[in-house]
């Protein structure tokens, strides 16, 4: 057992465990402190789709994270290319233009990079063949520059970096909450205040890296930062990102950063558990709306459903799902587009009705009948001639209604009708710690603060308003391998 290790990682979720890699990769010793007990471990990065972003310029790329391809997999797939440049304006775009232009392109320049170092620890990665991509003539074509999961999804990618870092040396302590920091004598940090079922301690260390989450699981923080109504959202992940990571850093004199009162959110399933339940992981999401119309308990529509990809959607739709009444929201589709949707829509835990008529999936889903019928009158008049292209924006929209549907309008006429039911799922918080290109946490005076590191969703700056499809483990993953790199060499010249 490690009694002072050179570099303590808090957090054991994939900033973490990409930190304590990367330190372990310089041969400093690196313990990890995981408020989790080991069977609950993984953090929301268990509850993920294993998705990453990144850069890359046609199927070359793409080949060297997926060596195993075959020719005739090859044969049957477009990649397109996903340049830096796009990454960037994507993230410029969802975000209003606000995302720290340093750490964007740190994140946009390093993804490649940071994927292929991923893939040289050990890491197995694939297409993702059911949720960004549709068959057109034949072929699969992918869209959005999310193209490669993690193989096993969240659980997959979470194995993989305990395997890796157990591999390489790095100690967990499971059970094992961080509470505060300490200082020395100059201002360094030098210690972590650990709370374990047997006792409080303070464990010594030359630097630490600060990978413990964001508020999305702590409902004071939630209603006091976000505002009211979002204390009474589901956490799609794990109940104990609480913020204590980013309180601890706040109160030995961090920076606060980003956008505080902002978060990732989705469509939810209305039955899904207040936290994540680790057997159904991400698919209690719904994220196929844009191949139908989404409505309220009075049967009216509340968004444009075809704004853009669902990439750049879909994180910003929980919050106008929250604000409805109830917080409840309908999802609704023909069965013309029932083989598109995606998988999550075919498992046991759905809230769904089905119906032969729109009266009718009213009556089975509680919504106000007259409203629904209307609705589904005025939007399939509304419908625009084109053609319908799932796999890229088709322009295929509405024209007279408000709000429209700006892509994908298909009119909602063949039955059996099918409808689910949503609410707001929060995913994780956009605001957090200002951090530096090495990783280093900031004071309120923009001063490196030394000793301190941060990664992961404790990062604020990066997302704002929305936020572009796999941006989070590849934001994760990026800045925690500078983390863990840049602590361990300041821990080994001397701290
Ligand atoms: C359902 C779902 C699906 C998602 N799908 C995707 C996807 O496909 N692609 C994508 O890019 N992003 C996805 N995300 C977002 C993604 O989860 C995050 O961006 C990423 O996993 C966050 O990693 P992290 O290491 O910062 O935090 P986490 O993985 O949450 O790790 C934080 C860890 O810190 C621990 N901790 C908290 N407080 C303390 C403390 N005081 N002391 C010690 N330990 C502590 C927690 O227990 C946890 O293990 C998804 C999220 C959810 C919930």
């Amino acid at each position: 057992m490690i009694n002072q290790p050179d570099v303590i990682v808090i957090g054991a979720g994939n900033a973490a465990l990409c930190a304590a890699i990367a330190a372990r990769e310089q041969d400093a010793s690196v313990l990890v402190l995981e408020k989790a007990p080991e069977h609950l471990r993984g953090g929301n990065t268990y509850f993920t789709g294993g998705g990453f972003r990144c850069a890359y310029q046609g199927i070359d790329d793409i080949r060297a994270l997926i060596p195993d391809m075959t020719g005739a997999e090859e044969a049957g797939i477009d990649v397109g290319s996903y340049p830096q440049s796009m990454f960037y304006d994507d993230l410029m775009r969802v975000t209003e233009s606000m995302t720290d232009t340093e750490l964007a392109q740190i994140l946009v320049s390093q993804s490649h990079p940071t994927m292929r170092w991923l893939q040289a620890q050990g890491m197995r990665f694939v297409l993702m063949y059911g949720r960004q991509s549709f068959q057109v003539d034949g072929k699969h074509r992918f869209w959005g520059g999310l193209i490669v999961e993690a193989v096993g999804a969240g659980k997959g990618l979470s194995d993989q970096l305990f395997k890796m870092a157990h591999e390489k040396g790095v100690e967990v302590f499971y059970e094992n909450k961080a509470t505060g920091l300490e200082l020395d004598g100059q201002g360094r940090i030098s210690g972590v205040v650990v709370q374990s079922p047997e006792a409080v301690r303070v464990i010594k260390a030359k630097s630490i890296v600060l990978a413990a989450g964001g508020f999305e699981a702590n409902q004071e923080m939630r209603s006091r930062y976000l505002g009211p109504g979002w204390d009474l959202a589901k956490v799609r992940g794990v109940p104990f990102n609480t913020g204590d990571g980013i309180r601890m850093a706040l109160d030995v004199g961090a920076q606060s950063y980003g956008h505080w009162s902002g978060c990732h959110s989705v469509a939810w399933d209305l039955n899904a558990p207040p936290t994540g339940d680790r057997n159904v992981a991400d698919l209690y999401q719904k994220h196929s709306y844009p191949l139908g119309i989404v409505v309220n308990v009075n049967g009216q529509r509340f968004l444009d459903e075809g704004a853009d990809l669902r990439n750049y959607t879909y994180a910003k739709y929980g919050r106008e799902i929250l604000h409805q009444p109830h917080r409840v929201a309908f999802q609704i589709f023909d069965d013309k587009v029932r083989d598109l949707l995606r998988d999550e829509y075919r498992i046991a835990q759905c809230t769904m009705a089905e119906a032969e008529s729109i009266e009718g999936l009213a009556q089975a889903l509680d919504i106000d009948r007259d409203g629904l019928v209307s609705t589904v009158d005025s939007y399939n008049a509304a419908v625009m001639q084109g053609d319908f292209n799932p796999s890229a924006l088709d322009g295929k929209g509405t024209d007279g209604i408000d709000p429209p549907k700006s892509n994908w309008a298909l009119p909602i006429d063949t039955p059996p009708y099918l409808g689910y039911a949503v609410t707001c799922g929060i995913t994780f918080t956009f605001g957090g710690l200002r951090i530096n290109e090495h990783a280093q946490v900031l004071d309120t005076e923009g001063r490196a603060m030394p000793g301190l590191y941060a990664a992961g969703e404790l990062v604020g700056g990066i997302f704002y308003h929305n936020y572009a499809g796999g941006a989070g483990l590849m934001a994760g993953s990026v800045f925690g391998r500078i983390a863990g790199s840049y602590a361990a060499g300041d821990a080994l010249a001397g701290g």
